[in-house]
């Protein structure tokens, strides 16, 4: 297998992969790249050129566009340039094609189509980059990189083939990292979830204690405050206690968490379920004032002085029990744990009881 078939091979699979999944964006870095390969590899200058001038522009392109769907219009026009810049490049009269290259090259101070081409792929890299920043989506740090190595291709004639075959595996890996997230990831709390949980139980041997962790009055809370403002709550706390309990934190269901501590240290549990009590009560979380439960204001009220935000408390409740010889499979321990939480309930809530 020479070089070129094996970056043709990655690129491929990672575009038909992104398609696959829904990640239009990852699937346009894909075909650039291709398409990126083939006019590098290409004895035509022209090719060469072209490719240098508008692929990095259409690369800024898929960064910087919101994903949509697949034939929304924003995408055909992004094909539509794609066929343009190839059909000029191949095909059109040598001014018009210098012209349009020229144009494409912009206001950068830098001479020579494959040093342009390197601060464009960098600065779609750059975009691409700032949107894992604010959305944390894998597939979109896969493309970065991606983008990144496109920019080392374009930078010299060596090493072409195994740069963008290196670019292929890093957007294969964003996809798989992004979709291993999706199975595992709650995405309301962004802590790990039930299906996690469950492999977690599957594995764990020798000794250990598991805590069920219950938000006190949440129906309440939601009733008074609205679910949005109860969304934000639950995530608060998935987030403190991940943060404070000092074991590993999933989402169990509803506003329900388990914390899993392997090991023999018996005191563990409790020490860090006490400190992430203790700190969840005293922390006063911030909720906006649209997602208040909707109480109709009288039409005399001024709405600028109406409260913007609400400051909110919550507690939580926690049972917890450790594997023993009566209890010998996980599940008997986290039966036992549930046992205890509600024991904490009955007594009051708000406190941490051992099975
Ligand atoms: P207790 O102190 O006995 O636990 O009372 P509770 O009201 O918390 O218990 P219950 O199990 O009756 O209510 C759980 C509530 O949690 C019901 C539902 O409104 C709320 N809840 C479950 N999942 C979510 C969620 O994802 N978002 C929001 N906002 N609320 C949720
Ligand atoms: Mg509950
Ligand atoms: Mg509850």
């Amino acid at each position: 297998m020479t070089p070129e078939m094996v970056h043709i091979a990655l690129l491929s699979a990672a575009t038909l992969l992104a398609l696959g999944f829904h990640r239009y964006r990852a699937a346009q870095v894909g075909i650039l790249l291709l398409v990126l390969g083939q006019a590098l590899g290409a004895t035509s200058l022209r090719w060469e050129e072209g490719a240098c001038r508008f692929l990095p522009l259409l690369g800024l392109l898929s960064a910087a566009l919101p994903e949509g769907r697949l034939l929304s219009r924003r995408h055909l026009v992004w094909l539509f340039l794609l066929l343009l810049a190839v059909g000029v490049t191949l095909d059109a009269p040598e001014r018009l094609f210098h012209s349009m290259a020229d144009a494409a090259a912009g206001p950068l101070p830098i001479d020579g189509h494959r040093n342009v081409a390197m601060l464009w792929w960098l600065i779609a890299a750059v975009v691409a980059a700032g949107r894992v920043w604010r959305q944390g989506q894998a597939s979109d740090a896969g493309a970065a990189a991606a983008l990144v190595l496109a920019a080392l291709a374009c930078g010299g004639p060596t090493a072409t083939s195994w740069l963008l075959s290196a670019a292929g595996a890093c957007l294969l890996a964003g996809l798989l990292w992004g979709n291993y997230r999706m199975a595992f990831r709650d995405p309301l709390t962004g802590i790990a979830n039930r299906r996690a949980l469950d492999e977690t139980l599957h594995r764990l041997s020798g000794e250990f204690r598991l805590a069920m962790v219950d938000i006190d009055h949440f129906k309440q809370f939601n009733d008074q405050y609205g679910h949005d403002a109860g969304d934000l709550v639950l995530r608060e706390v998935a987030q403190l206690l991940a943060r404070h309990a000092d074991g590993k934190v999933f989402r169990y269901g509803g506003e329900e968490f388990c914390v899993v501590y392997p090991g023999t240290d018996t005191a563990r549990a409790e020490r860090g379920l006490e400190g992430a009590r203790s700190i969840i009560e005293q922390r006063t979380i911030d909720v906006p004032a649209k997602s208040l439960a909707a109480k109709p204001r009288p039409a005399s009220s001024k709405s600028s002085r109406a409260p913007r935000r609400q400051s909110v408390r919550v507690t939580i409740s926690a049972g917890t029990a450790e594997r023993n010889a009566q209890r010998k499979h996980a599940q008997d321990v986290l039966k036992a744990a549930d046992q205890a939480l509600y024991r904490a309930k009955k007594k009051g809530r708000n406190r941490v009881v051992k099975a």
